[in-house]
Formats: structure tokens, C-alpha cells, sequence
């Protein structure tokens, strides 16, 4: 068994490193402890062709923005390599996180696709896309979202998932709701989406009723 000096703890299996502090063990290994992860290594060569492809992209990107000069036709000011990195930079953590165990799938969803409407709202900005994004894009998208997260919270055993559905559904009938007041009108895309939300949390509370109940005493302590 080997022995990790800092932590005092005996380490069994074959590891090189303390898995608590990451020092150097001393002592012999054993047997390996824990079966090698063939398909991590795959997904990790993977992974890495990707980050490599995305550096050559950006390189590039940023070559021939800034130092060749070339624009979009339309936009001559537009420094659309930044644009570039900022979505290529997303798509990195986006696939990142979907490697990282110990994040439900719920979480991987929303957390993606809040990401990736703030990063639309940056290049609707630029590209003067703002109101259809606000107007269509976003609810759109947050409808989706919580449809997703709905059919995650029906599948999924432990209630992780009712957390995420919870907070769509909350996104989803305020802004709804603050639209229809400062705007005096909703848009169409915003109505569908309040109206999904307030389905499927109706939903929820029928096929799931103990998880909400849960879910709102963990979070408000009543
Ligand atoms: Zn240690």
C-alpha cells in the first residue's frame, strides 16, 4: 500500500498521486484498484483535436480581421474575430462541461443554454438583431429549456433535476409577466413561453408533487 506523507492516509490500488492533496505517494503499489478508463482516454484525444481546431480557428479569425483587414460586408467596423472567440470560447466550456462528471444533465442544459443567450445578445447587439432576439429568440429559447428540464425532471430518480425546472419555470412566468407591464403588451413568443411554463409547472406539481413540495422547503426553509 502506498502512503501519501502530508495526509497520513494509506492509499491502495495503484495511484501515483494522493488523491486527497495531490503529493507524490511513497511506498509500493498493488493491484490497480479501479479499472482504466478507455473511453476517457478517447473522449480526451477528442477533445483535444477539438481544442486544437478551435485555437486554428481563432488564429486565423483574428489574422485576417485584424491584420489583413478583412470585414463582413455590411458591418466594415465590426471586429467579427472577437465575436468569433467570444462563441468559440463558449463552445469549449459548453463541451467542457459535458465531459465533467458530478453536474446533472439538467444542469449541463441550462447552464449552456443561459450561456448561449447571453452570447447572442452580445452579437444580436452588434449585428442589430436586438429586438428579435428579445422578442423571439430568448423565449423561444427559454421555452425549450424548460420543456427540456421538464422531460429530465420526469426521467431522472434523485430530484436534481426539479431545481432547474423550478428556476426555468420562475425565468419564464416574471419575465412574462414583467414584459406584459412595462411594455403594456407581450410579444407572442413571450406569451407561448410564459404559457409553456405555467403547464408544465402545473405539470410538475401533478406528476411530481412531493419533489416541488421538497424543492421549495430546501430552498425558502419552510
Ligand atoms: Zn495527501
Amino acid at each position: 500500500m502506498r502512503r501519501c506523507p502530508y495526509c497520513k492516509v494509506g492509499i491502495e490500488g495503484d495511484l501515483v498521486k494522493c488523491p486527497l492533496c495531490q503529493s507524490k505517494l511513497t511506498g509500493t503499489g498493488e493491484e490497480p484498484c479501479y479499472p482504466k478508463f478507455e473511453a476517457l482516454k478517447k473522449r480526451s484525444l477528442f477533445y483535444k483535436i477539438h481544442v486544437s481546431l478551435a485555437w486554428g480557428l481563432l488564429i486565423v479569425g483574428l489574422g485576417l480581421d485584424f491584420m489583413i483587414g478583412l470585414r463582413l460586408p455590411g458591418y466594415p467596423d465590426l471586429h467579427w474575430s472577437l465575436l468569433l472567440a467570444m462563441w468559440l470560447m463558449v463552445f469549449e466550456f459548453g463541451i467542457m462541461r459535458q465531459f465533467k462528471p458530478g453536474t446533472g444533465s439538467a444542469g449541463k442544459v441550462t447552464m449552456l443554454v443561459l450561456i448561449t443567450i447571453a452570447m447572442w445578445c452580445v452579437t444580436a447587439h452588434f449585428f442589430g438583431l436586438m429586438k428579435v432576439t428579445i422578442d423571439l429568440v430568448v423565449p423561444i429559447a427559454l421555452a425549450g429549456t424548460v420543456t427540456a428540464n421538464f422531460v429530465l425532471a420526469m426521467i431522472d430518480k434523485n430530484g436534481n433535476t426539479m431545481s432547474y425546472l423550478l428556476s426555468g419555470v420562475f425565468m419564464g412566468v416574471v419575465t412574462g409577466i414583467i414584459f406584459y407591464f412595462v411594455r403594456s403588451e407581450m410579444p407572442l413568443a413571450w406569451a407561448i413561453c410564459l404559457m409553456v411554463s405555467a403547464i408544465l409547472f402545473a405539470g410538475a406539481i401533478i406528476f411530481r408533487g412531493r419533489q416541488v413540495a421538497a424543492e421549495f422547503q430546501r430552498r425558502f426553509h419552510i
